[in-house]
């Protein structure tokens, strides 16, 4: 919405000034305003040219404008009722009436017409110049100098020793079990509360599930059921080969807690970074806590390469051995030799070139989604409705994306799902939190283990709704966003 005070005019004007102020605005649209500062009508070019047509010279006001009503949307419009009052009276701009009845500004089509979406690809300024050299090269093939050195980077970015560039991050994970020797019969503990690329890659594996729920305080793996569950799994003799960890929506799992408990267990951690590249635990990177790390880049996480993984050690032989088996496990010899089953999971060189200029702005990505959570919460405080994920004194999160609960009871029943749909209206995308694991039709026989006497992942995933987050997202989008929030959960 533009606002009314950015194109106002007075009919003291003359034409020639209300054209200069269209040309300088660029909105193709004025206020018109009466002597008390009061709206009276808007004025485009076609009113304008309309005046000339009509006789009038630039130097005349705009006093011979007819006055006329222009039509108004109410307040607690929805974008579809807008857009089919504009199409109705074939107009391109309409006042909008604030809660008060006055008019707040004035709403242009190409707006409404606009969908926000979650969260989309953000590319910078370097990624061409090493995709061209991969071509200018004939590096099309995986491997190559891009691949090589965006392992370098991404291992120097998070402080560890070393990398592996893999097709997906699901591919990072299945190698991470397929390393740590997952195989048929075994379990694997996974947070429940995630995508489900963190727990497929355990029944490719032939390994069952078992899933645990989150804390409320970081939304992510709660040391209290995964210290139950590691308790009963001795108790039975059957201890899990790895422990997935999850780091949600850009922060970091509470890993002091979880790692002193697995080193108790001697139960190995790999750690589910995917969504959480560029955060930090206690100044630490997340994804460099457990035994091997993992990161996606795929095309809706905070860097992307369109899609890609990487896998992380301080074991050169863990980062080695990756590598080995995700190009088809060839033994060393002239003739092709195989002495183990092998994956085609290695990422490409042309794509690598893209994850090299996406690293140069990793952080200005980091600092661009924690700047939109911040204008959220700072532009939707007056909605009480609306509590925000929590970030704990340890964590950096990079909040790859802006997520809430909706208490309904305080916003007249409204649950998030609704608002979810209310949004869709206004052609905004939001998206309810990730279904748990446990929750999930093709692991309901999976065991899983609560917080406490509730599940938390539940109440998230009834409750939730993560917001359009992405990098890339104006303050002017952002705020037709807050404005559509507050519409619905004030009316
Ligand atoms: C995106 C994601 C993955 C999978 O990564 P891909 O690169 O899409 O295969 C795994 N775990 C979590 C938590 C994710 O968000």
């Amino acid at each position: 919405m533009i606002d009314v005070s950015k194109i106002s005019i007075g009919r003291n004007a003359t034409i020639r000034e209300a054209l200069l102020r269209l040309d300088s605005t660029g909105f193709g649209v004025l206020a018109l305003l009466d002597n008390d500062g009061k709206f009276e009508r808007t004025v485009t070019d076609g009113d304008i040219r309309r005046l000339i047509l009509q006789g009038c010279s630039v130097e005349d006001t705009l006093r011979s404008l007819p006055r006329i009503d222009s039509v108004v949307l109410e307040y607690g419009y929805t974008q579809s009722g807008a857009l089919a009052l504009m199409n109705s009276h074939a107009i391109d701009h309409l006042p909008v009436k604030g809660e008060d009845g006055l008019i707040l500004g004035v709403l242009d089509r190409q707006e409404l017409d606009e969908q926000i979406l979650l969260s989309t690809p953000h590319m910078g300024s370097w990624e061409r110049g090493f995709v061209d050299e991969a071509f200018k090269t004939n590096w099309i093939a995986p491997l190559g100098p891009n691949v090589d050195a965006f392992e370098r980077e991404i291992a120097e970015y998070v402080g560890c020793r070393s990398a592996a560039a893999l097709s997906s991050g699901t591919a990072a994970i299945h190698l991470a079990l397929v390393i740590l020797g997952v195989s048929s019969g075994d379990t694997v503990f996974c947070s429940s509360l995630t995508f489900a690329a963190s727990a497929n890659p355990i029944v490719y594996q032939g390994a069952e599930p078992v899933f645990i729920d989150s804390e409320p305080d970081s939304w992510n793996m709660s040391p209290i059921a995964l210290e139950r569950a590691l308790s009963e799994a001795r108790s039975v003799g059957k201890l899990p080969k790895a422990v997935i960890v999850v780091n949600l929506y850009g922060q970091s799992a509470d890993m002091d807690p979880i790692k002193e408990i697995c080193e108790r267990y001697e139960v190995p951690i790999v750690e589910d970074a995917a969504e959480s590249l560029g955060a930090r635990y206690k100044g630490k990177a997340s994804g460099t806590f457990g035994k091997i790390g993992i990161y996606s880049f795929n095309g809706n996480k905070i860097i992307t390469t369109s899609g890609g993984g990487m896998l992380v050690s301080d074991d050169d032989e863990l980062t080695a051995r990756a590598r080995f088996l995700s190009t088809q496990a060839r033994d060393p010899a002239p003739h092709y030799e195989h002495s183990q089953i092998g994956f085609n999971y290695r990422m490409s060189n042309i794509l690598a070139g893209v994850g090299r200029g996406q690293v140069r702005v990793l952080d200005e990505r980091v600092m661009s989604r924690r700047r939109i959570f911040e204008r959220y919460q700072e532009g939707l405080r007056d909605c009480e409705q609306l509590q925000w994920m929590p970030e704990p004194s340890w964590s950096f999160s990079t909040h790859w994306l802006s997520v809430a609960t909706v208490r309904s009871d305080l916003a007249r029943n409204m649950t998030s799902s609704d608002l979810i749909k209310l949004l869709a209206q206004d052609r905004i995308e939001a998206r309810p939190v990730w279904k748990p694991m446990h929750m999930q039709p093709v692991f309901q026989s999976c065991k899983y283990y609560n917080h406490g006497d509730a599940s938390v992942s539940r109440n998230l995933f009834e409750n939730g709704i993560c917001l359009p987050s992405g990098s890339n997202m104006t303050d002017a989008q952002q705020d037709r966003i807050m404005e559509s929030i507050r519409k619905y959960l004030k009316a």
